[in-house]
């Protein structure tokens, strides 16, 4: 899905968020934090990168004892303890080995029976859509069906005061099995109160009549260009709203957070990955919202101290201005550093954007790239020959070729193994596009939940078969020779990586119908490495984490189960226990 990819999705946001005036608002409240305003920014992009302090020698400070510790490192995969020290792994090994660095005021932490792992990387999400936080939640992930949905918006509109709206979000009626919302049923539930309710893919919304009186929208405006008021047989409005043009009305009436709301929206979030056991996130669209504003927000919320690593790619569509502001691959500020430019080739296969070698089922649509291939080419060049990594997004066969095209004529066959170039999603990918992946250097962050939660809906509805199973085949990239990550792309599904784990592991289908592709399948392990080492890796930070090694830091996740020995269908549901960086506690379970 990816609403990045979705330039008048962006727009809504930017309506929303109150367009460059929260850039300033934002850059404001950081002057207000303390932090440099935005023209700070391309100083500190010159600051000399925080070097992993050496761990002195002497007694660590703390020592945790576990049943396993499972390292992620080729070295030792197995150990029971391991000792930390000024915040690095001074140690990993058996009680015995690891117990000589125990002084007077060492503490001995005893986890028992627990697993201990690296802690969790998630190598694609997005920091943009923060601002609907405190939306209320109707999409698949929390909510059965229609009539749930119902349900908590009559709750909602319920308990709002006077001059609050209801404003939800992440309907999707293609996963969700029920009647489509209308201005009438609303109106029953909501009589009083405006209530907005925005699809998850962006470009439908629904409202009732008190949303439509406070727009100003009445049966006689006129649809806005490229978009609908939808209408009942005699002209009145039904409340549906095709594209974000038409959102426009109601986006101008509706609430805004202010610049500090939206740094707690971002900071909220990222508790919510650290609760998953999350100690690293990468954020593959810095820049799509509020160009150098997003910079700020994300910086501001890092000044927080939340217990998670930031690293990011930096919309391509700016680059004219990140050369302006200076900015070079590198820590941006304390455990803030930016790896890359990111690029979108397409658009998504269950919007039928996503472009493909041959049409979708039942028609002759094929999607459509996003740029031309020499625009994409281009990009690749520039960003290339300037040192950053490059995270391309494409989703359909087609745009896959279109990408490898790109990356071998713009790094002149140089390939990406240096700087690690990846494809983004890499969606419906073949066994060639492996092979030609493998030469160039290139590798795969899969949105296994596509597989899960949309799998049905390409096999039966979208793609057929034959195409469906080739849909993250997790199994053939590393056959041939890739290094994969298993990333959320939140907010298009939750951050949560063992929920990624479980879904590449069984590539079950949440509407039913068996497993799609079970060749596919891999194992928990090799599931593993893939929100850990690897993802890491593929972000860039593995000097820094990803496995639990002497000399890099102390960022663990504790599980309450062991994921290597549960059942399979049981990984998503092992409870965190704790989650810690740079060996100190950030969250308890
Ligand atoms: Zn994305
Ligand atoms: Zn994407």
């Amino acid at each position: 899905m990816c609403n990045n990819c979705n330039p008048r999705f962006m727009a809504f946001m930017r309506a929303y968020g109150g367009r460059r005036d929260t850039l300033r608002r934002i850059g404001a409240g950081m002057l207000f934090t303390g932090l440099p305003g935005l023209s700070g920014v391309g100083a500190l992009a010159q600051a000399a990168p925080a070097t992993p302090a050496a761990a002195a020698a002497g007694p660590a400070d703390t020592i945790f004892l576990a049943r396993r510790f499972h390292t992620m490192s080729a070295r030792r995969q197995q150990a029971q303890a391991l000792a930390v020290r000024g915040g690095r792994i001074a140690a990993v090994g058996s009680r015995t080995e690891v117990m000589g660095l125990k002084g007077s005021g060492t503490q001995v932490i005893d986890l028992g029976d627990l697993t201990v792992l690296p802690g969790f990387v998630d190598p694609h999400m997005h920091s943009n859509f923060c601002g609907l936080r405190p939306w209320l939640d109707v999409g698949p992930f929390t909510t059965r069906d229609m009539e749930e949905a119902r349900r908590k918006i009559a709750q909602a509109a319920g308990a709002a005061r006077a001059g609050e709206w209801v404003s939800a979000k992440m309907l999707d009626p293609s996963l969700m099995p029920g009647k489509p919302l209308t201005r009438r049923d609303l109106d029953a539930i909501a009589p009083q109160v405006p209530v907005f309710v925005l699809e998850s893919n962006g470009h439908v919304a629904y409202v009732n009549s008190k949303a439509i009186e406070l727009a100003k929208v009445t049966k006689d405006t006129p649809d806005p260009p490229q978009a609908r008021f939808g209408r009942d047989a005699d002209g009145e409005l039904n409340g549906r709203l095709d594209e974000p043009p038409a959102f426009n009305p109601f986006v101008s009436a509706l609430p805004k957070p202010s610049p500090s709301e939206f740094v707690g929206f971002l900071r909220a979030d990222l508790d919510d990955a650290v609760a998953r056991g999350c100690t690293a996130l990468h954020d593959c669209g810095i820049g799509g919202l509020y160009a150098e504003g997003d910079i700020a927000l994300i910086e501001a919320a890092m000044k927080t101290d939340p217990g998670v690593r930031y690293a990011g790619m930096l919309v391509s569509t700016h680059m004219k201005k990140w050369r302006e502001m200076g900015l070079r691959p590198g820590e941006l500020s304390p455990r803030f550093t930016l790896n890359g430019i990111k690029a979108w080739s397409d658009g998504s296969n269950q919007g039928g954007t996503g472009y493909q070698r041959q049409p979708y089922l039942g028609g002759s649509n094929r999607g459509a790239l996003n740029y031309k291939p020499e625009e994409i080419e281009q990009v690749v060049r520039e960003a290339h020959g300037e040192g950053w990594q490059l995270g391309i997004h494409a989703n359909g066969d087609a745009a896959i070729d279109v990408t490898l095209d790109a990356f071998e004529r713009g790094t002149r066959g140089a390939g990406g193994h240096k700087l690690r170039h990846r494809i983004e999603h890499c969606s419906i990918l073949h066994d060639e596009q492996i092979a030609r992946m493998k030469k160039l250097g290139i590798s795969p962050s899969f949105l296994i939940g596509h597989v899960h939660f949309w799998g049905r809906a390409f096999r039966d509805r979208l793609l057929g078969p034959a195409r469906a199973n080739r849909l993250d085949p997790c199994h053939s990239a590393l056959k041939g020779g890739l290094r994969i990550s298993l990333h959320s792309d939140y907010n298009v599904t939750p951050i949560d990586p063992l929920r990624c784990v479980q879904n590449a592991v069984l590539r079950d289908m949440r509407e039913g119908g068996g497993v799609l592709n079970p060749t596919e399948r891999i194992t928990p392990m090799q599931a593993l490495r893939a929100v850990t080492i690897d993802a890491a890796w593929q972000c860039h930070l593995d000097h820094l984490c990803g496995s639990l090694e002497p000399g890099k830091a102390a960022d663990l996740v504790v599980l309450e189960k062991d994921p290597l020995t549960v059942a399979p269908d049981a990984i998503q549901s092992i409870k965190i226990h704790s989650t810690w960086l740079d060996g100190r506690q950030r969250h308890a379970g």
